[in-house]
């Protein structure tokens, strides 16, 4: 179990950040804000994918006015995001946001500052202060040399004292890196000097796979840590790709329910009677558009698919020419190959309508031993390749011997 550090909480909306939440999932869109049905349809395809919290830029007047239709009919809460201009913070406060972000590398007059905070204030917005290696305030980068973490840090720390110079508290921060490293490191020294929530994120990490192996390095590293409340993946691709990518981070992580489908599937080899990833990718895509949030397994054979992956929910495992149905691990029916996808669907949706223990009494009572002859006759054709038998033969003769 994770251990997650103590923060204090803000809220964004009616999203509650820090303070024990449930870490939260966030994305941006990538349309003009200007373009407000584009926007919302936008938002809406987030919210879907498993997003909790939407950012929006507002980077000149017309972006303002949009966010100023597109924050009432969100359904989910809106952080404007702005550079370079604190008065399009004050526009964007107009405009009715549920939170602020501001970067301190390039928002940097501290009166300014102060008065976007002030607003805020009075109006119980929280700002995220969110600190960028690759935009690092000028001054931070020729003290240190390079976006160092302890660079970043500062930066933080300095945008801090400025918001609670003039009372405001309601602050989450982020000190993104395109390094892993630096990010992992950047984020460890800032918990160890402010309670304030953290938004975590791999900045700049590119597009897929190499951008999520990047964004799960660094998030994962810290969420394990019990380092962070709110998490951002940064991938060039379809903002719906990393919504849905960190919403099943949390799920694997064990820190949100299962809200969608997680389907392991084994990594095939030369015992696998089917081809493992085309049904793999075929009951991805069908189970998927039946929204079924339940754990599944495609193993490539029944001589050790059923035993390997009895902790999923269901499972299928071929074999003969026949599909293998299993529930934790117990076969339940037995099927002709073509039909195992059709099958799988249909008891999935069974086992979600009745239960555990209603399927398995409802199991066909030879499927366990038909998948048994089937795991023989493999066996015997294919060779135990383990060494299985010769093994459980000899441990028995140990166990018997004087
Ligand atoms: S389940 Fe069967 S096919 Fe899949 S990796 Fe294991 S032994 Fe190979």
């Amino acid at each position: 179990m994770i251990d997650r550090r103590n923060t204090r909480q803000i809220h964004v909306g009616s999203i509650p950040v820090g303070g024990g939440a449930e870490v939260t999932v966030q994305s941006m869109t990538t349309t003009k804000t200007a373009d407000v049905d584009g926007t919302l349809a936008q938002v809406y395809a987030l919210t879907g994918a498993g997003a909790d919290i939407v950012r929006i830029t507002c980077n000149d007047v017309a972006a303002a006015q949009g966010l100023a239709e597109i924050v009432p009919r969100s359904p989910v809460p809106i952080v404007a995001d702005i550079h370079f201009q604190y008065k399009l913070a004050l526009a964007a406060l107009e405009a009715g946001v549920h939170a602020l972000r501001l970067n301190p590398g390039n928002i940097r007059n501290e009166a300014h500052i102060k008065e976007v905070a002030r607003a805020a204030g009075e109006r119980g917005v929280p700002i995220r202060i969110g600190v960028n290696g690759g935009s690092l305030d000028k001054d931070l980068l020729a003290k240190y040399g390079s976006a160092v973490p302890e660079a970043l840090v500062e930066s933080a720390q300095t945008e801090i004292r400025y918001l609670e110079d003039v009372g405001f508290h309601d602050i989450k921060i982020s000190v993104k890196h395109s390094h892993v490293p630096t990010m992992v490191e950047s984020y460890r020294l800032l918990s160890e000097r402010v309670d304030y929530p953290l938004h975590l994120g791999v900045t700049e990490a590119g597009p897929p796979p190499g951008g999520l192996i990047k964004s799960v390095a660094g998030i994962a590293t810290l969420l394990l840590e019990g380092i962070g409340d709110t998490i951002r993946f940064s991938l060039t691709a379809d903002p719906v790709e990393e919504a849905k990518a960190g919403r099943q981070l949390l799920e694997y992580l064990g820190l949100r329910d299962r809200a969608g489908l997680d389907l392991i599937a084994c990594p095939s080899c030369g015992r696998a009677e089917v081809d493992v990833i085309e049904v793999a990718g075929e009951a991805q895509r069908r189970l998927e558009e039946a929204n079924l949030p339940i754990q599944v397994a495609v193993m490539g054979c029944v001589v050790n698919g059923p035993g390997e992956a009895r902790e999923a929910d269901i499972g299928i495992a071929a074999g003969r020419g026949k599909g293998h149905l299993f529930i934790k691990g117990h076969v339940v029916r037995v099927v002709p190959e073509a039909e195992m996808v059709d099958a799988l669907l249909d008891e999935a949706q069974k086992l979600l309508d009745e239960g555990v223990e209603a399927r398995l009494a409802a199991a066909d009572g030879i499927a366990e031993q038909l998948a048994a002859e089937a795991a023989e006759e493999l066996l015997q054709i294919q060779g135990d390749a383990n060494h299985a038998q010769d093994r459980r033969a000899r441990v028995a003769e140990i166990a018997k011997s004087e």
